[in-house]
């Protein structure tokens, strides 16, 4: 039945840049590729293998093969083939059949997941049919659920360098837009015609300035042109695909790089639109850039870092303005922090689609800030021992980077939370801050006649 879709009559060989279906892509041995097939995932090979087996044809596809062509560690491996779900969901007993419009299955083996899509037609079939993929006034493509063929799969995706497709039981790569050759001249080149495959997904955009940063590849002339002219059609794409994409880049390990990238392409105003207002501010965009920076390195060095605290380092500026001009309304310095905190959040919810579910953690890391400065008492005991005081140190310490804070606070804070107990209560400092305000309890009235004048604390 799916299979009527298929149907597979592959179209005349056409020039393998002009974005149409070309079925006779250039065919890389090992010698001219250079993959080590050591380096492909495990389960990404046993699928590949238990598809052929059947009879389909499967390979590794997309971002996987672009990175270790180049020598970089791919994040995931993803499996192309010519079997549709069902036929793939029956050979994996350990797989589910996710998505209503377009399936895919995902195949388990241990802890891993690999994500097998079925090959996709791009619609304009040799140039010669109309697409048939319904679009919005834009151009934007809504939906996009027609099996196709391999070639047909190559030519819907992005850029050259990310329609290669590696054939584990070959070794060999299929290439059907000199992705190869652009992988080498470190080329990010759009598959078609630039502006057109803008606006059927806007979002390319952006992908195009996270791969560059990401690869440090250029972005070829003719796919940068349309950029600066199209980049309004952000607004168009729904917020939480641009949440998405904003995720990715600022967690690529090349946040800094990346945002420079959206600068120069004018593409913060659709993505990070906060990033106008905030880089225009000195000390802003010290504490924004050491945010970032810090990031990177944790990616880099594999340690955790969430979404949470990268949101919560980017809105950081902008509640710190909000915290003063509330102030000096009059409002005391805690509750105007938290009515600072929550008008920004609301306010970049419209703009960014933060999902409510890391505001928790958020306005945690903000609302620890000012217990900080305590380092008197037992307050300082009190905030090693809560559930954040991690998240909330790392970005005292970013405070402290961009000179938002003295470094003397964030070294004091690093030695207290290591040294054993005695060092500890010789660090505290002699009690000079406000105190904190002892709640007072009201005595029952027959009390407070029998002993006027005495303190209950
Ligand atoms: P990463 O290393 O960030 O995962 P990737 O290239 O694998 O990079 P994915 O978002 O995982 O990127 O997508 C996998 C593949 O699907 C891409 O390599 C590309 O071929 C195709 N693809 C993804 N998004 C699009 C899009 N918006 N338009 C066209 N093709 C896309
Ligand atoms: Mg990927």
């Amino acid at each position: 039945m799916i299979r009527r879709f298929i149907k597979r009559v592959f179209g005349d060989s056409k020039s393998p840049s002009s974005g149409k279906p070309n079925d006779n892509p250039l065919i890389l041995p090992r010698s001219k590729h250079g993959i080590k097939r050591a380096l492909i995932d495990s389960c990404a090979l046993k699928t590949c293998e238990t598809l052929a087996d059947a009879g389909f044809n499967a390979f590794v596809v997309g971002g996987a093969v672009r990175d270790l062509l180049l020598d970089k560690k791919p994040k995931d491996f993803d499996v192309a083939t010519d079997a549709t779900p069902e036929e793939v969901r029956r050979l994996f007993r350990r797989s589910r059949i996710i998505g209503r419009r377009f399936k895919i299955v995902h195949v388990m083996c241990g802890r891993d997941t690999i994500e097998v899509t079925t090959f996709r037609a791009g619609g304009n079939i040799n140039g010669e049919e109309e697409d048939e993929r319904p679009t919005d006034e834009t151009g934007r493509i809504l939906e996009d659920n027609i099996f196709g063929n391999m070639a047909e799969d190559a030519a819907r995706r992005d850029f050259t360098v990310n329609a290669l497709y590696y054939d584990p039981l070959r070794e060999e790569v299929h290439d059907y837009f000199n992705g190869v050759a652009d992988c080498k001249k470190k080329i990010l080149r759009m598959i078609g015609d630039p502006a057109t495959r803008f606006r059927e997904d806007p979002v390319r955009m952006l992908r195009a300035a996270r791969f560059a940063a990401k690869l440090d590849f250029h972005i070829d002339p003719a796919t940068r042109k349309p950029v600066a002219e199209l980049a309004g059609l952000l607004d168009n794409v729904p917020r939480a695909r641009i949440f998405d994409e904003a995720v990715k880049l600022l967690m690529s390990g090349h946040a800094v790089r990346g945002v420079h990238q959206l600068r120069a392409e004018g593409l913060h105003h659709g993505m990070l639109p906060l990033l106008d207002t905030i880089l225009d501010d000195e000390q802003g965009k010290r504490f924004i850039e050491a945010g970032l920076k810090n990031t990177d390195q944790r990616i880099h060095e594999d340690k955790p870092a969430s979404p949470g605290f990268l949101f919560a380092c980017l809105l950081w500026p902008q509640v710190q303005r909000r915290w003063k001009e509330i102030q000096a309304e009059g409002e005391k310095p805690i509750p105007a922090l938290f009515i600072a905190m929550d008008e920004v959040l609301e306010t970049q919810r419209g703009l960014l689609a933060i999902p409510r579910r890391l505001d928790g953690m958020i306005k945690e890391v903000w609302a620890l800030q000012p217990r900080f400065e305590h380092r008197s008492g037992s307050r300082p005991f009190r905030l090693l021992e809560h559930p954040r005081f991690r998240a909330g140190y790392d970005f005292l310490l970013i405070r402290a980077e961009s000179g938002e804070v003295a470094h003397e606070l964030g070294d004091w804070w690093t030695e207290f939370q290591d040294a054993d107990e005695e060092s500890r209560k010789a660090m505290l400092q002699a009690d000079t801050g406000p105190k904190p305000k002892r709640r007072r309890r009201r005595k029952p009235k027959s009390e407070a006649a029998a002993s006027p004048g005495e303190e209950i604390t």
